[in-house]
Order: C-alpha cells, then sequence, then structure tokens
C-alpha cells in the first residue's frame, strides 16, 4: 500500500463542511465503542450493522457516505481488536482499552471509493458526500497518473494544525531493485549518537526537538499566561501545535532518510527489538529518547527492507552491550562505562561498537535458524519458546 499526501486549498466555508464531515465520523467512531461497551462480545459484523441504525436514527449522519461511515466503524473495530490482541499476547502493562476520540485539533475523516472525484489532470479533488464540501486544489501531490483509478482504495481527510490534507492509499507494492552490497550490518542504538554500527560508524544525533524546545516552553508559557476561552489562547494553542508539528516532520524526515540509507547499502540489518515504551519512564533519559525516534526509524527501516528485498532482523537485547564481541565473555559494565576491555581476551573497543557487533552476530545467527525474514516480534519470541512456529 502506498500512501500519498497532498495539502487541500479552498475557501473557508469548504473547510467547515470537511470539520463537519471529521465531526460526523468521529460521532459514528465513537458511538460503535458505546455500543460494544454497553454489548461486550459483538463483533465487527455488528459494528457494521450498528452503522445503518446510527444513519436511520440520525438524519445529518446520512451525510456522511455509507462507506465512509463503515470506514469509521471499522477503525472502532481496529481499536477494539488490538485491545483484545494485546490481552490474548499477555502484554505487559496498559492493555490499550479503547477510548473516546475527543475534539481535537487532529482529526481525520475516511473515505473510501466513494464520495469524491479526482479532476481530469489529478491536481483537484471534490467532495461530493452530502456534506458536499466541493473542489479544493491539491497541492504538494506526487504524480498521481501512474496508477489507476481502481487502485485508489481509500482517500482520508487529515486536519493538522497548519491546515487540512488529503491521502491517497494506493493498492500498489512498492518495490525497487537495488544491486547486492554483500555486506551486513548491526546497529546500536544510543543517546551519545544515534546509532553506531558493527563497522565503527557513527550517526550523530538530531536534536531537533532540544533545539526548539526554548520556543516551545516559551510559547506554552505565553500561552498560559492568556485567558481561557479568549481568542488570544486559541492563537497561541494554534502557534504551539504548530511547533510541535515542524519537530515531528523533521523527526520523520530524518528516520526516513537514515532507514532508507541503511538498507540500500546493506543485504541484512540487524537491530535491538527495544522495548522504548519501558525505556521513556527512566525520567532522565526518556526526552533523548522520544527524541531519538528509535521507533520510528525501525519502522521505516522495516518498510525499506521489504521494499528493497533486504533482510531486516530484530534480536533480543540481552546482553548485547555486556557480552565480548570477541570472544564471548561477559563483561558487567554500567551504563556510564563508554569503553569495553575484555578481561579474558584483552579486547578493547569503544562500548556501541561492541554491542553493535555482538547484534550483528546475533542477526546473522538468527536468520541461520529461521531462514527468512524475522523483521516481526513473533518471530523472535517463535524462537524463544517454539522453534516450529
Ligand atoms: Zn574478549
Amino acid at each position: 500500500m502506498l500512501v500519498f499526501e497532498a495539502k487541500l486549498q479552498g475557501q473557508n466555508e469548504q473547510y467547515r463542511k470537511l470539520d463537519e464531515a471529521i465531526r460526523t465520523a468521529r460521532f459514528v467512531r465513537n458511538s460503535c465503542l458505546r455500543y460494544w461497551m454497553d454489548n461486550r462480545g459483538i463483533g465487527r459484523y455488528e459494528l457494521s450493522a450498528y452503522c445503518k441504525v446510527l444513519r436511520d436514527s440520525f438524519e445529518w449522519c446520512k451525510k456522511l457516505s455509507a462507506q465512509a461511515c463503515q470506514a469509521s466503524a471499522q477503525r472502532a473495530w481496529s481499536s477494539i481488536a488490538r485491545f483484545y490482541d494485546n490481552c490474548k499476547k499477555g502484554k505487559p502493562g496498559k492493555k490499550g482499552y479503547p477510548q473516546f476520540k475527543k475534539e481535537q485539533t487532529q482529526g481525520s475523516v475516511e473515505y473510501k471509493v466513494d464520495g469524491w472525484k479526482l479532476s481530469e489532470d489529478r491536481r483537484y479533488i471534490t467532495f461530493r458526500d452530502g456534506f458536499n464540501a466541493g473542489t479544493f486544489k491539491m497541492w504538494g501531490t506526487r504524480d498521481l497518473h501512474f496508477y489507476q483509478m481502481k487502485q485508489f482504495k481509500r482517500v482520508r481527510v487529515v486536519r493538522r494544525a497548519d491546515g487540512y490534507y488529503v491521502q491517497f492509499c494506493i493498492d500498489q507494492e512498492r518495490r525497487e531493485e537495488r544491486e547486492p552490497t554483500f555486506k551486513t550490518i548491526g546497529i546500536d542504538v544510543g543517546l551519545n549518537h544515534f546509532y553506531t554500527d558493527s563497522d565503527g560508524n557513527t550517526v550523530p544525533n538530531p536534536r531537533h526537538l532540544r533545539k526548539s524546545e526554548k520556543s516551545l516552553k516559551r510559547l506554552s508559557r505565553r500561552m498560559s499566561k492568556t485567558q481561557k476561552g479568549s481568542k488570544n489562547r486559541t492563537k497561541f494553542r494554534n502557534k504551539l501545535a504548530r511547533k510541535h508539528l515542524k519537530v515531528s516532520r523533521q523527526r520523520k524526515d530524518f528516520a526516513i532518510k537514515t532507514a532508507r540509507c541503511v538498507v540500500k547499502s546493506n543485504d541484512l540489518v540487524a537491530y535491538e527489538d527495544l522495548k522504548v515504551r519501558n525505556m521513556v519512564r527512566n525520567r532522565h533519559l526518556a526526552k533523548s529518547i522520544s527524541d531519538a525516534a528509535w521507533t520510528q526509524f525501525r519502522q521505516w527501516v522495516e518498510y525499506f527492507g521489504k521494499v528493497f528485498g533486504v533482510v531486516t532482523v530484530a534480536v533480543p537485547p540481552h546482553y548485547t552491550s555486556q557480552n565480548c564481541s570477541n570472544c564471548g565473555q561477559v563483561v558487567k559494565k554500567t551504563l556510564s562505562t563508554r569503553t569495553h576491555t575484555c578481561t579474558k581476551c584483552g579486547h578493547v573497543q569503544d562500548r556501541d561498537h561492541n554491542a553493535a557487533r555482538n547484534i550483528l552476530e546475533k542477526g546473522l545467527s538468527t536468520v541461520g535458524h529461521i531462514g527468512t525474514n524475522a523483521s516481526g516480534e513473533n518471530d523472535l519470541c517463535a524462537r524463544g519458546g517454539n522453534s516450529s512456529k
């Protein structure tokens, strides 16, 4: 599935109509959730059927196209399914009980194949469901001409702090050719560097958030001084949201570029299967860890792995920094010990470099056992307990 995004340009009046559509989608999702809470044990088909009930009982609900209604019900279902899944897997900590969505800056509505139409030159989109938001110019679309109309599976309207966007989900596997490089790499992510690889190369940390932190703080301080419910406050809230948006975009951009580069130049990429959520609980490290955005990086590594046909392996993080990458001896060290010095063979190496070599070693042996692309976490769990899976 490919996703293209473009910014929508229209009149204020049209934006208000999009707001209305987004609000209705949220209403349908929340109502479905409430219905599930009151009737535990029902499944996705009951939710779909409930859509019709909603449409019959609320006249304005019908403005949203029937398929968009279904899409909202599916959203409710996917958050329920995720919750069930977490419970079944026995995920430690919070299971993510489905929550009602509140009115906020961010919001979206999903259409399927009806309710919208692209112009002949594919630079304009017209929404023609009951809200009748009309025609918008699209800014920044990649060429949509390459794809046939039947490949457009979903269209999503997303509201953000700086405007309205449209996303096209296109049914096309992304595959890119790439010459094998016969190189393998292990990656150790850290705070001193964004990552250190098994060849000893490092990529510095982009401290986007740190840089923007001062202005973020100033803005939020000024906002707190404004009166609740005042126009001024709305203005500052929007400014703050835009700033956060900018940081998250910078972070995403960095993650994509770095991941693409790593995947393209190697035939196998091994990295630690870190549970960032547990680590973020450590207050001192928290900001830097979230900032460094490892999770996002990893997701992109796995994505590009599929695109370029490169093996990506997440290895269990145990002992990767403690073991000697030369002889395997366990050398205990605290977080502040930056150099690995082996007590057995005398091997001396930068701590992260040593860890990266261990990760690569583990990754290669994992692939040997399974013989497939072990990009999911499940494969690793399977390796520990039940190897037949
Ligand atoms: Zn050693």
